[in-house]
């Protein structure tokens, strides 16, 4: 496998937002999200045996939360996916943060899934989800919409709302869009869509979903990584 990072922190978001967590960053990405703060994941990366990915996840416990991102995980799942199965026998706690682009019908059942649905704001990546991965989703999993404007909200709430997405998921979080030129400040002038506005529109309708802030560009300075 192509690895970008391994490293532990806290889990930025999710309902496991502020939990202990080692994160595996997985190398490539076949989309090209406009607001993609991972650019550096499309190319390059080490490559690393299954072993060798067990004895760093190993060296760095206690954490018994893991979370596989990218880049996209799922272009490398012949290998990922006996590793996760290993990684689960062996105890730990599995998420995966994926792009909803790849099939994940094959994905083992306990993995914790963050699937994001890309929005018309995503520009290239827009209209990429993969709507049989619908009857993929597990109540172990969440589903991710980032959101660049009242478009992109309308988007999401339609798409919610004509999926019955809340009966087919555990969580569903609404993630303002990040600038890909922050300042330093760990503020909220780092997003492009307010996190007010998106409040009043998810009240204001009604909406079974949760505000998503990315904690980890709260807690660092917005564009340190391997945190
Ligand atoms: S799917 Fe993720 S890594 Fe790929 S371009 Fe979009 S935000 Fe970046």
């Amino acid at each position: 496998m192509h690895l970008i990072e391994l490293y532990k922190s806290v889990q930025g978001e999710s309902s496991f937002t502020g939990v202990p967590c080692i994160f595996v960053r997985l190398a490539g990405c076949n989309l090209r999200c406009a607001w993609c703060d991972s650019e550096y994941t499309f190319t390059g990366g080490k490559p690393y045996t299954a072993d060798e990915i067990i004895a760093e996840i190993a060296a760095l416990q206690p954490c018994p939360l893991i979370e596989f991102t990218g880049g996209e995980p799922m272009l490398q799942a012949r290998e990922l996916l006996p590793l996760m199965q290993c990684l689960l026998g062996a105890g730990y706690t599995l998420m995966m943060e994926t792009s909803g682009e790849r099939p994940l019908a094959d994905v083992p059942k306990a993995v914790h899934k963050i699937v994001d649905v890309k929005c018309p704001g995503a520009g290239a990546a827009a209209n990429s989800f993969r709507m049989e991965n619908l009857a993929a989703l597990t109540m172990n999993d969440e589903v991710k919409f980032v959101l660049s404007d009242r478009a992109d909200y309308e988007f999401a709430r339609d798409f919610i709302r004509d999926h019955d997405l809340a009966a087919k998921c555990v969580n569903i979080l609404l993630s303002p869009a990040f600038s890909k030129t922050p300042t330093d400040l760990r503020s909220t002038e780092n997003a492009t869509l307010d996190p007010r506005l998106v409040v009043e529109w998810m009240l204001a309708d009604g909406l079974p979903a949760r505000l998503s802030l990315q904690i980890h560009k709260y807690v660092w300075e917005p564009r340190k990584k391997g945190v």
